[in-house]
C-alpha cells in the first residue's frame, strides 16, 4: 500500500479535533519511517527485485521491528503518547480522543498493509507471517489505493470548512499523489537498491507532509489580515 495510507490522514482531520493533516501525513507512515531508517541502518533487511510481485518490487523478508502485528502497536501506542506529552507541553488545544486518534492512524498503516503485501507481516518478532498479497493483482491492488484515497479526501472536503483555493488545493494534492501511484503501479523502472529504495521513502513521505502542512496554511494569512 502506498497513497491509500494517506486516505487515513485526510478521514481523520475534523474541526472538531484540529489535528493537523501534516501530523496525520506522518502518522500513517510512521511504521514506513521506522523501516526505512532501520533498513538504512542495516538492521531491517529489504530486497528489490523487478516482478516480485504485479504491483511492487518491494520483498521486506526481515522487519519484525517496524512491522510486526505486536510492534505495530506498541509504536502505535508509542506515537499517541508522544502526541500527548508534546500537546501538554505546548498546550495547545486538543480533545482527549486525540492522542487515541493519533494511535489509530499509526496502526491503520499495518491493516492497509495487511491488505497489500504478500505474507511478509509477522504477528510477532519474524514468525507467524500474513498478508492478504493483494500486490499479485495490480489493477484491483491500484483501485483500492485511489478508492480510499479519493473517499479521504471527500471526508476531509465535506468536513472541514475552508476557502476554496485551499480546497482546490486539496484536490490538485490528490491528483498528484494519484499521478505518483500510477508512476509507482505502471511505469517500468530498473529495480534500486535497497538503499536507494528507503532513501527514496524518506525523501517523498517527507515532501508529502511538508505539502500537507502548507495546504493547511492556504488562506489562513488572508483570513488574519483581515481587520
Ligand atoms: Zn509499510
Amino acid at each position: 500500500m502506498f497513497v491509500g495510507h494517506y486516505s487515513v490522514a485526510f478521514a481523520c482531520r475534523t474541526e472538531r479535533n484540529e489535528i493537523p493533516l501534516w501530523v496525520l501525513f506522518v502518522a500513517v507512515q510512521f511504521l514506513d519511517y521506522i523501516w526505512a531508517t532501520l533498513v538504512l541502518l542495516g538492521i531491517e533487511k529489504l530486497r528489490v527485485i523487478k516482478g516480485f510481485t504485479a504491483g511492487s518490487m518491494l520483498d521486506s523478508y526481515f522487519h519484525p521491528y517496524s512491522h510486526s502485528l505486536v510492534t505495530a502497536v506498541i509504536w502505535s501506542v508509542v506515537a499517541a503518547f508522544v502526541y500527548k506529552t508534546v500537546c501538554s507541553r505546548h498546550d495547545c488545544h486538543y480533545s482527549k480522543s486525540v492522542p487515541l486518534m493519533i494511535g489509530l492512524a499509526v496502526f491503520s498503516h499495518w491493516i492497509l498493509d495487511l491488505v497489500a503485501h504478500p505474507r511478509d507481516l509477522a504477528i510477532y518478532d519474524n514468525t507467524w507471517k500474513v498478508g492478504f498479497g493483494l500486490w499479485n493483482y495490480r489493477d484491483p491492488e491500484f483501485a483500492l489505493e485511489i478508492a480510499l484515497l479519493a473517499g479521504g479526501i471527500a471526508l476531509y472536503l465535506t468536513r472541514n470548512a475552508m476557502p476554496t483555493i485551499r480546497k482546490g488545493a486539496v484536490i490538485a494534492f490528490g491528483t498528484a499523489l494519484v499521478i505518483v501511484q500510477i508512476g509507482d503501479t505502471y511505469v517500468p523502472r530498473t529495480a534500486l537498491t535497497d538503499t536507494a529504495t528507503v532513501t527514496g521513502v524518506w525523501v517523498f513521505y517527507t515532501l508529502f507532509v511538508l505539502i500537507a502542512f502548507a495546504v493547511e496554511k492556504i488562506g489562513v494569512r488572508t483570513k488574519s489580515n483581515t481587520p
